[in-house]
């Protein structure tokens, strides 16, 4: 008997798991081996509707840049834009634009305000097309939290740009910084909070397949623990509306609960959590003391009984919860990145056309392969060498007029998320670099084994397209 219907779930039939809602891996990872499950709360376990969200706090941080920092009093000028930014885009405060980049750090793509920048211009303000992070000039988009921060600069650039009269008359890095501060402080002094757990049903998603994904992996013996950077009241507040019920507290699905964590610090030696008092919310009464505020990591394992690669830890942030969890203490990572299931809806209808593509792209470097020769021998005018320059033209073109069909699915200004071109985007990246399995929401781990061995995909290497069959 399988363990999935030792569990009393009946594995799903392959055809029947959407692409959209499969777990993908990295890295090998044996479940098995696992003995603590630990969970993030915000874009992790706790599903925000990302667009009532998103909206909410561009609204709230653009009404304190008006009343705190003097900025124009004519909000309607600089309107909410969903699509204004994707996760992983850069923020270049010394020229006011917001940036693609691919894994080697070369800007692909470069808006100002509403307009996007030539290549020959981008060209000229970045050396060799790149730049270098890291220094205070940058800022990454790591998490959806910060998307608002780009439709607000985008915004507010523009309105500086075409009218300095109405626009705010300050240098574009400061423009960010106070846009910065203004988001931080609507998340830090409770204000974005208090608005949205007044309204949780509007500002988050149920998912009724996460508690029972939970509970199997606490019947398979797995410790499960929530580290979040959220308080303890807000903490409180979402997981009691999300996975809360009339039987017991949330709580009590945790062998262990962390808020306030002050990632990725906690992956530093610190000291310990601060137990919290016993009854002090009936949202999180912590009954059983295994209730924290703050700490490290190495007291989180003490707690537990466990660490390094036996620990799995699911989080949503490049960063914070990711890359610091992997590289200082060696957990094992699933990044949550819910992008994915809207890429790969994007992306099965044209299943035949990336297909067609890719023929396309093998045929070209045949004919120019051939062409160049004819031409190398000083063959201008022969008929295979004309013929050749003709078809040459025509495949080029179906390209042109593929690439246009599958980009034009995507984000209007950024494409996918994922990549660029023919290369991973730096998010994409980072994906494969630092997350072991990935996935777009918790939920999907139910449709497999708790004692899953989830093998990487073969790697393959370009001389190696003509014979394996992942090609
Ligand atoms: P986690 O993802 O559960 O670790 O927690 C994310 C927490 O960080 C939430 O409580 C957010 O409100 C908070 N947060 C996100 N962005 C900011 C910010 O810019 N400043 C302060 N807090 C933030
Ligand atoms: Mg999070």
């Amino acid at each position: 008997m399988s363990s999935l219907q030792h569990e009393g779930r009946i594995p799903p039939v392959p055809q029947e798991l959407s692409p959209g809602n499969r777990v993908f891996t990295n890295r090998n990872l044996r479940l098995h081996t696992i003995e603590a499950i630990g969970f993030d709360m915000d874009h992790t376990l706790a599903i925000y509707n990302t667009d009532n969200f998103n909206r909410l706090s561009f609204e709230m941080a653009l009404e304190r840049l008006v009343r705190d920092r003097g900025y124009p009093r004519d909000p309607g000028r600089v309107v909410w834009e969903p699509r204004a930014a994707v996760r992983g885009l850069v923020v270049d405060k010394k020229l006011g634009h917001l940036l693609k980049i691919d894994a080697y750090n070369h800007v692909t793509r470069a808006r100002h305000g509403m307009r996007f920048l030539e290549k020959e211009e981008r060209r000229e303000l970045y050396q060799q097309g790149r730049i270098k992070l890291g220094s205070g000039r940058y800022r990454t988009f790591d998490t959806l939290f910060d998307l608002p921060e780009g439709s607000l600069y985008t915004g507010l650039v523009d309105l500086k740009e075409n009218d300095p009269e109405a626009g705010p008359r300050v240098g574009f890095r400061t423009l960010y910084e106070d846009i910065r501060t203004a988001v931080d402080t609507t998340h830090a002094d409770g204000s974005l909070k208090a608005r949205i757990t007044a309204d949780l049903d509007r500002f988050f998603l149920r998912d009724a397949n996460l508690v029972p994904t939970l509970q199997r992996f606490r019947a398979a013996g797995k410790q499960l623990f929530l580290l979040t950077n959220s308080e303890p009241d807000y903490t409180a507040a979402v997981m009691d509306h999300l996975v809360g019920g009339p039987t017991g507290s949330w709580e009590d699905l945790f062998d262990l609960v962390i808020c306030s964590s002050g990632k990725p610090g906690f992956f530093l030696a610190r000291g310990d959590g601060r137990p919290l008092p016993a009854g002090a919310d009936p949202r999180l009464p912590n009954r059983r003391g295994r209730c924290f505020v703050g700490g490290d990591s190495f007291f989180l394992e003490r707690m537990l009984g466990t660490g390094g690669d036996r620990i799995l830890y699911f989080g949503d942030h490049t960063y914070g919860d990711i890359l610091r969890s992997k590289k200082s203490v060696g957990w094992r990572t699933a990044m949550i990145v819910p992008e994915v299931e809207e890429e790969v809806g994007v992306m099965l209808p044209l299943r035949d056309q990336y297909r067609e593509l890719a023929l396309v792209e093998d045929l070209l470097e045949d004919l120019v392969l051939e062409r160049d020769h004819l031409r190398a021998l000083g063959l201008t005018g022969d008929g295979r060498l004309l013929e050749l320059e003709a078809e040459v033209a025509r495949q080029l073109g179906r390209r042109a007029r593929l690439q246009r069909v599958l980009k034009g699915a995507f984000n209007p200004h950024w494409e996918s998320l994922f990549r660029e071109g023919r290369a991973a985007s730096r998010f994409g990246q980072q994906v494969m670099e630092f997350a072991c399995i990935y996935t777009s929401r918790v939920s999907n781990l139910l449709n497999y084994p708790t004692d899953k061995f989830f093998a990487r995909p073969v790697e393959v290497l370009p001389h190696e397209r003509w014979s394996l069959p992942e090609a």
